[in-house]
This record gives structure tokens, C-alpha cells and sequence, in this order.
């Protein structure tokens, strides 16, 4: 494939294009001051370098006039002299004959070649440096192989695109996108200037449950080995070595790379019961870190096996259950399509007695939904994927759910606001990790902003970790307005204890005062083949205030850092070694203090390395924003 070097410089000229338009799109002048103007320049003249590179390559062979449409403006065409509007237009020709070859190319080998010849030539040498047998890197270019394939194909080397990018064809259609500080200022029309009450000390106090993270995995199996060359362990018989030296995980799991069995689901649900909640959250992740190897119709199984063994004790006293997706919901995980019928009317069947009519058959069509608990409380569960940095069929999608999502929730929250109604968001993704595009982030915000008397808090997970985070207004980054609760996960993956949480909510106003971070003692659990789960600790006391109500003190004044990181990691012995890590006390600062991924970014200023945070970057770029 001759053509295949120029790919390569197809993809750089891309990526360039889209880091260019990020900066300029996304950022204020003081903002771009502010950031490194070095790396920008270096983006700049690259994409001006690939440009001419590309445009010299497909007119190369052409020795007539130096064609630079760009230096001229396009309306006057018609005005030009003869020769050059002809040349142009043979040059227009020839680009996208050009594009069509490259495609001819892609069509005759097929994706399915191109990726089998990957999974020959680099599974291999891939396995040595990750470590990981040759069959993980395989099961991962099997599963999304095809989708960054297509969708980088279908969206970059399209003739229209990029003819009209180097200049060689007219701009036929003129993209208009959506800037979420517009959407905002619109937004924020008609906000109510709306305190919220105060706590009657003597009102009756609610109790809510949230798990989250859950990664139940059916191969999980006592005695199985702790030490394997694939994402999880614990699913594998050991080797006799392994034996020896006692690397076999307990009856409850094992604190490192491993998810969870039944027996700790179980134990989880006795302890959980026996403090008699009133209802339950339920915020995604079902399925284990199983992404090489895993299948959709697993997914279902694995979630209906957890709903039975929950229904067991919660139903006999009819505790209302609240569920939203994860982003393990979805096999291959995040990558939710535009037509993901299969996969949400199968999660919809599983979940069935936890809606009502209207609520499962908009679940069922978009995996989001809202639902009454009681009279003042409605829930609204979120469909995360349709947000996810790490969902690649986003690079090539309308973003047409996510769209139709922000003009659902609006309305829902109108609703809400009109027959006085408080509100709760389940949302899988926090708002400012490195999976929700600051894109949605922004639009949660200006909707957070606009609703703020009626949304009384956010509940998230996925992170498996332990935060809270401050929402702070769209245009005044110094006014908080809300609390977005990220609660630890239940599973051990990745090096962590497992973990469940109690708020305890003033029933009349539905605000969230306090809670319990209960954890499990795997040691002594497996020790003693019993389970042992305890209070971690208090919110307010943790956080030193009367009641969660005092966020502003909370996000401003807090400053036990290291006991915050061990948090994080809910008590583990990893926790305990990197908890003095400054580096780590300075990413819990800002995940504290930010409202989404780019201010994340820009706060944390992490050295760029192959991780989720540099995945987040480039997806951001690539997915873009809105288009109108
Ligand atoms: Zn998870
Ligand atoms: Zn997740």
C-alpha cells in the first residue's frame, strides 16, 4: 500500500486540525494567554506544514499555476480569470478522485484486514511491554478495532472535509456550531431568585442508599490466583508456585486486580439491609473489567443476577430502587452507537419493576428516565454514555442523543421547578473526570446553574473513588452552588476496599445532610471466612461542619489532604502508600475545586503520558463540539 505513508500524514493533519480549532474554538484570549503559547504555535505550524504537504502531493504532478485559493475570497469565482476558476476546478477534481482512491484502498483490504494484520504484526510486541498475554491485546483490537477504524475513516478522509480543509475545493457547507457559553447565557434565562430553606432540627430525617461500581465478575472463584497477565485475576487456577508462595485470592476477594464474587455481593446486601434505608441508588457498573473477553448478553446476566440477589431482602419491605447506566452496561464498553436498541430494551426488561410505564419506555429508547419517590422527590437517571470521552463512535456521530438528552432534561427540570418538585441527578460520570466532555459538563452546569433551588444534589460513581466535589456557577466560579457526590465503588478493582454509602436527607426539604461511608474489612473477612463491613466515617465530621449544607466552608476551607487521598482509595493499603504523594494531593485539590474536564486539565497541568487524562485530551478534540 503505497498510499499508506500518506494516511499516516492524513491522521497528523487531524489531529492538528482539531487541536487548532479546540484553542481557538474553547478558549477566551486571557485563557490562551495563559496556556503554554509554545504548543500552540507548534500545533499551528504543524497543521500549516501537513496542509501544504498534502495539497503539494495530490497537485504534484500539475505544472501549471500555483494555486492559492485561500488567498482569494471564494465569492468572487465567477469574476476570475478563465484559466484559473478552470485550474481550481481541476484541482477540486483531482483531491476528491484523490480521496476516492484512499478509500478504493480501505474498500479493497477492508477494516477486518487491517486490523487482523495489527493483531499479527503488533499483539506480539505489544504483549512484552504491557505484560499482558497476547489474547487481551486481541480481544481489544477485536472489540474496537472496527470502531476507530470506521469512524475516523467515515469522518476524516471524506472528500468534502478535506478538499475543502487544504483549500483545493470551495467551502461548501459551513458548519455552525453551539458554544455552551451561549447555551448558558440562554439557559439562564428566568432564574429564580429562590433561597433554600432551612433545616427544621426536629423534621424527619430520611435514609438513602448508594452502590455503585458494583463489577461483579462470575469467574471470580476462591483459591483462583491473585497474579495473572490479563486485566483482572482471580478468575484463573493458580500455578504451583503461585501455591506456594499464597498468591490465591480469599473467599471475599483480594485488594489489587481483581473484581468481586457473589459471596461479597451478598454479604454487602445483609449489611446494607440490616440499616434500614428508605430507598436506593443505584449508579452503574455492573459487568467486570472483563473488556477483552466480555459480551453483551453477559452484561444482562450480570445484571440481573445482582437485581435478584438485592431483590431478596430489599423487596420483601418494597425499598425503591433507582438505576442508571454505567459505561460497563455497554459491551464493547463505551461504545454506545446511535442505534443501540439491543442493548438498552434488554437493559430496560431487566430493570422493568423498578419503572413505571412512562419511565421504561423512555429508558428503553434513550437509557435515561426520570421517576417520582415521593411527592417532592424526583429522581433523574442520566444515560452517561451519550457523554463519554472514551465512546469513539462520538468522532463520527451527530451527537444527536446527547442533544436530545440536555432538551429532555431541560424540560424535565421545568417540570420540576413549575409543581415545586426537588430533584436528584444520577449521573455515573462526575462532572469533571476525565470521561464526561467538557462539551456536556458545560451544558450540566448552566442547567445545574439555572435549576439550582430544585436540584438538591448529583450522585455519581465510576471514578472508584471517593470525592466531593463543588459546582460552582456558570459565570461566577467563586459562587458554589451544589454537590456533586462521588461515591466509592464496590468492587476491590483497582487496589481498593469495598465500599457502600448512607445519606441521611431532611425528608421535608430533601436536602442532603449528612452520611456514612461504610467499608469491608477484607483481611479480617477472609481471615476469618465472615464478613466484616464498619463505619469509615462521617461526612460532617470528616469535613468538619454541622451539616453537608455548609459546602462553601467545605470546598473552601478543607485541608486534610493526605486523609482525603486515603479516602480516595477507601483505606487501602495502596491508600496508605501513596497518600502523602503530593502530586496525588494536588489532583484531589482539583477534582474538589473543578466543573469539568478542561478545567480539570488545567488545574491538575499533569505531565502528558499514555493514561486516561491523554486519551481524554485527544477524544475532546476529536469528538468537537455541538453542531446546531
Ligand atoms: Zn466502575
Ligand atoms: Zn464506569
Amino acid at each position: 500500500m503505497k498510499e499508506m505513508p500518506l494516511l499516516i500524514l492524513f491522521i497528523f493533519f487531524n489531529l492538528s486540525i482539531s487541536t487548532n480549532l479546540f484553542f481557538q474554538w474553547r478558549l477566551t484570549d486571557s485563557e490562551i494567554d495563559q496556556l503554554n503559547k509554545e504548543s500552540i504555535q507548534l500545533f499551528k505550524s504543524n497543521y500549516d506544514l501537513y496542509k501544504k504537504m498534502i495539497k503539494n502531493y495530490i497537485t504534484r504532478n500539475d505544472k501549471s499555476e500555483n494555486i492559492d485559493t485561500s488567498s482569494k475570497n471564494k465569492d468572487d469565482s465567477q469574476e476570475e480569470e478563465p484559466n484559473l476558476y478552470l485550474s481550481r476546478y481541476s484541482h477540486c477534481l483531482k483531491c476528491v478522485s484523490f480521496i476516492k482512491s484512499i478509500k478504493d484502498v480501505k474498500n479493497k483490504y477492508g477494516y477486518t484486514a487491517i486490523y487482523e494484520n495489527m493483531k499479527k504484526n503488533a499483539c506480539p510486541s505489544i504483549k512484552q511491554f504491557l505484560k499482558m498475554d497476547e489474547d487481551v491485546c486481541k480481544g481489544f483490537i477485536d472489540g474496537y478495532g472496527a470502531i476507530v477504524l470506521e469512524n475516523f475513516f467515515s469522518r476524516y478522509i471524506d472528500s468534502h472535509y478535506l478538499c475543502e480543509k487544504v483549500d483545493l475545493c470551495p467551502v461548501l457547507t459551513q458548519k455552525k456550531f453551539i458554544n455552551p457559553d451561549s447555551y448558558a447565557e440562554k439557559v439562564l434565562v428566568g432564574k429564580k431568585d429562590k433561597k433554600r430553606e432551612n433545616i427544621n432540627e426536629n423534621g424527619k430525617r430520611i435514609k438513602m442508599l448508594q452502590i455503585t461500581d458494583l463489577h461483579l465478575d462470575p469467574k471470580f472463584k476462591e483459591g483462583h490466583s491473585t497474579e495473572c497477565k490479563k486485566p483482572i485475576c482471580c478468575r484463573d487456577k493458580p500455578n504451583d508456585n503461585q501455591l506456594a508462595e499464597g498468591k490465591v485470592v480469599g473467599k471475599y476477594g483480594f485488594e489489587g486486580k481483581c473484581d468481586i464474587g457473589e459471596d461479597l455481593f451478598k454479604s454487602f446486601v445483609d449489611d446494607a439491609f440490616a440499616r434500614n434505608v428508605d430507598f436506593v441508588i443505584w449508579t452503574g457498573d455492573n459487568a467486570p473489567h472483563d473488556t477483552w473477553e466480555g459480551s453483551q448478553d453477559g452484561v444482562f446476566d450480570i445484571s440481573r443476577r445482582l437485581k435478584n440477589m438485592l431483590d431478596e431482602k430489599f423487596k420483601t419491605k418494597n425499598i425503591p430502587v433507582f438505576y442508571s447506566l454505567g459505561n460497563h452496561e455497554k459491551y464493547p464498553n463505551d461504545a454506545f452507537h446511535d442505534e443501540e436498541n439491543y442493548m438498552l430494551e434488554n437493559m430496560a426488561k431487566v430493570y422493568k419493576d423498578y419503572l413505571n410505564e412512562e419511565a421504561y419506555n423512555t429508558f428503553k429508547k434513550y437509557g435515561y428516565y426520570s421517576l417520582k419517590y415521593s411527592n417532592n422527590l424526583k429522581i433523574i437517571a442520566i444515560n452517561c454514555l451519550v457523554c463519554d470521552s472514551f465512546n469513539f463512535n462520538l468522532f463520527n456521530s451527530t451527537k444527536m442523543h446527547a442533544k436530545k438528552m440536555f432538551n429532555w432534561l431541560e424540560n424535565e427540570l421545568k417540570k420540576a421547578e413549575k409543581n415545586n418538585e426537588y430533584v436528584y441527578i444520577l449521573d455515573h460520570f462526575p462532572l469533571n473526570g476525565e470521561f464526561t466532555l467538557t462539551e456536556c459538563a458545560k451544558r450540566f452546569q448552566a442547567l445545574f446553574d439555572r435549576y439550582e433551588y430544585n436540584i438538591r444534589g448529583i450522585f455519581s460513581g465510576h471514578t472508584h473513588r471517593d470525592d466531593i466535589e463543588g459546582i460552582t456557577s456558570y459565570f461566577d466560579k467563586n459562587k458554589i452552588i451544589n454537590l456533586n457526590f462521588v461515591a466509592p465503588q464496590l468492587t476491590t478493582y483497582s487496589s481498593k476496599l469495598p465500599s457502600y454509602r448512607i445519606y441521611t436527607i431532611d425528608d421535608e426539604t430533601k436536602q442532603v445532610l449528612d452520611y456514612e461511608q461504610y467499608r469491608f474489612d477484607l483481611k479480617k473477612s477472609n481471615e476469618e471466612k465472615k464478613p466484616y463491613w464498619y463505619l469509615a466515617y462521617k461526612a460532617s465530621e470528616f469535613y468538619g461542619v454541622k451539616n453537608l449544607l455548609e459546602y462553601n466552608n467545605i470546598i473552601n476551607n478543607f485541608n486534610k489532604w493526605e486523609d482525603y487521598v486515603l479516602n480516595q482509595y477507601s483505606g487501602s493499603e495502596h491508600g496508605k502508600s501513596v497518600s502523602r504523594n503530593l502530586e496525588k494531593q494536588k489532583f484531589a485539590k482539583c477534582v474538589m475545586k473543578t466543573n469539568n474536564f478542561d478545567e480539570l486539565f488545567k488545574c491538575y497541568n499533569p505531565k502528558i503520558g499514555m493514561d486516561f487524562i491523554f486519551i481524554s485530551v485527544i477524544s475532546n478534540f476529536l469528538i468537537g463540539p455541538f453542531e446546531e
